[in-house]
């Protein structure tokens, strides 16, 4: 899921940090969630070198920019930013500059040709080598690692939560994808898919917890076929842990411990998971199932592995096993040989599906993909873009009829702050993942308190309401 609001966010110091530290870096961070949490982890291993967070880059002496490469236009911006760094840098030319991410990954050394003010160039398994790196180009030599791990989890890291609410956090359970899906360069830019440790998953997830955070969302590119087998040592034996019986540890920690996860691939997501789900009341009642295509010819070229049909039956059960749950997905109009009656299958599965939300694309072929080397991106850009209008404005609808069908009824929130537009509401989320913005009163709550809201009135993205005594 690609948040467009915390696109470019810059991560800052946290409030009341005891560390002292000698030198600044700044971060900013594009894509994913998985970049944004992978920041935290680089945020880490560059405080135990001495450097501090600063939000302003004029300040750094290291500036990082944490890179997506899902889009042409995701890399673009990237550009555009290193070209708006370029001036700060011939006034203070000790600053350096790395690159991180997918997109480093992607273009490799061939990054440092391009783009001259690059110092350093790290893909997302080679963050332990930053300190060393930084050296190097301390001593004015350009410095890449690239290499990917087949076992890099980032395990033992323990993330710093810059910038933090303190209520809600990311934590990886895994990395990298096996999927293969023919648009999709993250497998060639985050390698092989590997699970990391349950222990350590669940208790990072503790000490969120003992620390106030009140939810965690479970990261990885397919967290269904999370799957660990811990070795065999004298204090512990061998045993395996799925996604499911992973959600259920993490609910075990406290009942007033809330969890997420992204993302679900349709052909994973099991019974089991769903069951898990039901049984606990602080998992929560959403799932993002990226259905991508409405077309089963277009499903198989795009190497999905499922049908429309698959896909419409999973959600039926999961309607079937949780008719509360929220539900979004992500779509992709004009994929290589898309035909208007294909895309209107994809409208279809939308009317079908009823998504509370959904991230919507057209497509870009990425240099290097199973789709760039086999097929011809042969739709025009005119139609990919009055196809993905038609597709948003579908959706749209959808969205508000999703949202206007909770007036009157009450949640369950977990207030995370101060509303956007005014300190006098509160902001927070049902377990659907909606959006709740409702006055504070004199209730005497406070950021991490659970509280029930009746809902009045509703945009497409917002529930507005009251506390309900
Ligand atoms: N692993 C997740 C999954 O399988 O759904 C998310 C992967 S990706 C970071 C997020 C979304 O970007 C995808 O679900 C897809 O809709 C979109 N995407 C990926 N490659 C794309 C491309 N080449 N052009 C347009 N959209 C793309
Ligand atoms: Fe890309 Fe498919 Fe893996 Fe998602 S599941 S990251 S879309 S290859």
């Amino acid at each position: 899921m690609v948040e467009e609001s915390r696109q470019g966010e810059a991560y800052a110091p946290f409030a009341g940090d005891p560390n002292e530290f000698h030198k600044k870096f700044y971060i900013e961070s594009y894509g994913c969630q998985m970049n944004f949490s992978d920041s935290e982890i680089v945020a880490s291993i560059l405080n135990e070198e001495g450097f501090g967070a600063t939000r302003n880059f004029e300040d750094a002496d290291l500036v990082l920019l944490n890179t997506c490469s899902i889009r042409e236009k995701a890399e673009q911006t990237v550009r555009n930013r290193l070209h708006a760094f370029r001036k700060v840098k011939e006034n203070n030319p000790g600053m350096l500059i790395g690159v991180l991410g997918c997109m480093a990954e992607r273009l490799k050394a061939k990054f440092l040709e391009e783009e001259k003010l690059v110092d350093i160039v790290v893909g997302p398994d080679a963050y332990r080598s930053l300190p060393g790196l930084i050296t190097e180009a301390e001593g004015g030599q350009k410095s890449v690692n690239v290499l990917l791990s087949r076992d890099e989890t980032y395990a033992d890291i323990s993330p710093v939560r810059l910038d933090s609410n303190g209520v809600t956090a990311f934590v990886s359970i895994m990395r990298g994808c096996n999927n293969m899906c023919t648009f999709c360069v993250v497998p060639f830019t985050r390698g092989r898919e590997r699970s990391r440790d349950a222990e350590s998953i669940v208790s990072e997830c503790r000490d969120l917890f003992n620390r106030g955070f009140r939810e965690v969302t479970l990261l990885g590119q397919n967290v269904d076929s999370y799957y660990f087998t811990s070795p065999f040592t004298d204090s512990r034996e061998a045993e395996t842990v799925n996604f499911a019986q992973l959600l259920e540890r993490v609910a075990h920690i406290s009942p007033l411990l809330r969890i997420r996860f992204s993302t679900s691939h349709p052909k994973d997501i099991t019974d089991d998971v769903l069951y898990t789900m039901a049984k606990y009341h602080n998992i929560c009642k959403y799932i993002h199932l990226p259905v991508q295509s409405g077309n089963t010819r277009i499903l198989q070229l795009m190497n999905r592995t499922y049908t429309r049909e698959w896909y419409l039956n999973k959600v039926k059960r999961i309607r079937e096993i949780m008719p509360d749950c929220g539900l979004s997905t992500d779509v992709i109009s004009g994929f290589c040989t898309e035909t208007e009656e294909d895309h209107l299958d994809t409208l279809s599965v939308m009317e079908h599906s009823r998504f509370d939300m959904a991230y919507m694309f057209s497509y870009s072929e990425r240099p290097g993909t199973l789709a760039a080397r086999r097929y011809t991106d042969d739709i025009p850009e005119d139609v990919k873009k009055r196809r993905l209008e038609e597709i948003i404005k579908l959706q749209n609808g959808h969205s508000r009829d999703s949202y206007k069908n909770d007036v009157g009824k009450t949640f369950e929130v977990l207030i995370e702050g101060d509303s956007k537009r005014s300190d006098k509401d509160w902001y927070g989320r049902n377990t659907q993942n909606k959006v709740v913005v409702f006055p504070k009163k004199d209730a005497g709550l406070k950021k991490g308190d659970y509280v029930h809201v009746l809902i009045n009135t509703a945009t497409s993205a917002t529930l507005i309401g009251e506390i309900i005594v």
